[in-house]
């Protein structure tokens, strides 16, 4: 089997394969190490606390799997403490009364009194109307994640799990009983190489002196997350994956320590966490357009999004400092929501992509979704067929509406 993509998704998939007994597995990669990848550059959240039955049933097993390898991927179960504006409100209680009866998250309401006894550094709360408190929710290293993912694929596949770095996938040619995977494979020689990479994923640029590998197997697994929105046409499917960038910053607030918490999630819209001694902030502006940027705005952009929401909520972050930040990308779909499936009218390549911000959360799951189909043709445990690559030609998307 071929998995295109080596992020999160690519690398749960061929760990879950290789625990079904798939003895030759190849991932391809630009980079495995993920630079530019998603799943390199986000934000680490994990909830299950969504509003539509689906995402819910793919985060849910995933979250029981991190709690078992807690230590090895520092997963932080402390919770997500989500603010609401008197509009947003009753909207929240509504889907915590369907989150705790339906799939028992034990997620509490907090009024604007009591969310100031469970933080006391939230000391201004104007604009809140309550927030929910989800105990089962936290935060992970996602890198460890995808690190333990490829560990495990290596225990069980042994050495037919084969990892190909600097490999461009250019080409796709699918046949009767085979499918073969045109790779550009190229040298990497830093600091050169970075700009080589950054060439070909930003700018869709083929890698100079590549030497040309054909890689042939039965099926191929695409997982190139953002970019399944370039490799999709190579077997004649025009995905809808949008890639929107998403800064992420980092700011020095020596008088606040939120290691108690887990993620916040303000009524503006800007979400944030403790990372190590520091604060990390993101915001998606909703004037980005679709394109594959990684450049970070720096300190303008926290100064005019990140410092006023968090100054605005917590007085001790007045004196919060800028330190750094990056930007990577979200993968939208037209619903927002993750597709997996078989591409239409191919039954040798399966679409595992464009989790829009969710995909570090559901890899678990949605990796061993991908899995089943590729080795038993058919979803096994959760079944994933809502989110099938056809669903929005027919009409029927995800119903989803807490999104970051
Ligand atoms: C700022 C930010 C914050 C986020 N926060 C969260 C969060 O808190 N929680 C959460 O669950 N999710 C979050 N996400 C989303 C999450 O990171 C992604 O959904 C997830 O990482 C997607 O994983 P993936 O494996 O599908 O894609 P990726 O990790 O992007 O992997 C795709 C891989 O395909 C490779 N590739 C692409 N084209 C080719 C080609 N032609 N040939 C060979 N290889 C190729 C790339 O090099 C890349 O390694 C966030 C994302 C961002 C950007």
């Amino acid at each position: 089997m071929i998995i295109l993509g080596g992020g999160l998704l690519g690398s749960a998939t061929a760990m879950h394969l290789a625990a079904r007994g798939v003895t030759s597995i190849a991932i391809l990669d630009v980079d495995l190490g993920g630079r530019y990848s998603s799943s390199e550059l986000n934000a680490g959240g994990v909830r299950a606390t969504w509003r539509s039955e689906m995402n819910v049933a793919l985060a849910l097993p995933s979250i029981e799997f991190f709690e078992s390898v807690k230590d090895e991927i520092a997963f932080d179960q402390k919770g997500y403490l989500w603010m609401y504006d008197e509009a947003r409100w009753p909207g929240a209680l509504e889907a915590m009364a369907w989150q705790n009866q339906h799939h028992q998250l034990g997620v509490q309401a907090l009024d604007p009194t009591q969310l100031a006894a469970h933080c006391p550094y939230l000391d201004t709360l104007d604009g809140v109307a309550g927030a929910t408190f989800s105990p089962k929710d936290g935060l992970l290293n996602p890198n460890l994640v995808k690190e333990l993912y490829r560990r495990e694929a290596r225990r069980l596949c042994g050495s037919g799990l084969r990892l190909e770095n600097y490999a461009y996938v250019a080409g796709i040619d699918l046949d009767p009983d085979k499918v073969t995977v045109r790779v550009l494979k190229f040298q990497e020689f830093s600091p050169a190489g970075d700009a080589a990479i950054k060439a070909i994923l930003c700018d869709a640029m083929p890698p100079d002196d590549a030497a040309v590998l054909n890689v042939v197997g039965d099926i191929v697994i695409n997982c190139t997350g953002a970019w399944a929105r370039r490799v999709a046409p190579m077997y004649g499917h025009a995905v809808p994956v949008r890639p929107v960038r998403r800064q992420i910053a980092i700011a020095h607030a020596p008088e606040v320590d939120l290691r108690p918490y887990g993620m916040f999630v303000d009524t503006s819209g800007v979400y944030f966490h403790r990372e190590s001694t520091h604060i990390l902030a993101g915001w998606a502006d909703p004037a980005e357009p679709t394109d594959y940027r990684f450049s970070y705005d720096g300190p303008g952009w926290f100064e005019e999004h990140i410092w006023p929401a968090l100054a605005g909520r917590m007085s001790k972050c007045a004196r919060m400092k800028h330190r750094s930040g990056w930007s990577g990308l979200y993968e939208y779909t037209p619903d927002l929501c993750g597709i997996i499936g078989f591409a239409p009218g191919h039954e040798r390549v399966i679409e595992a992509f464009g989790f829009t911000g969710r995909g570090a959360m559901q890899s678990w799951a949605a990796g061993r979704a991908a899995a089943e189909l590729a080795t038993a043709r058919r979803f096994e445990t959760v079944d994933c067929t809502p989110l099938r690559p056809t669903r929005f030609a027919d009409g029927q998307p995800v119903k989803e509406s807490l999104l970051i």
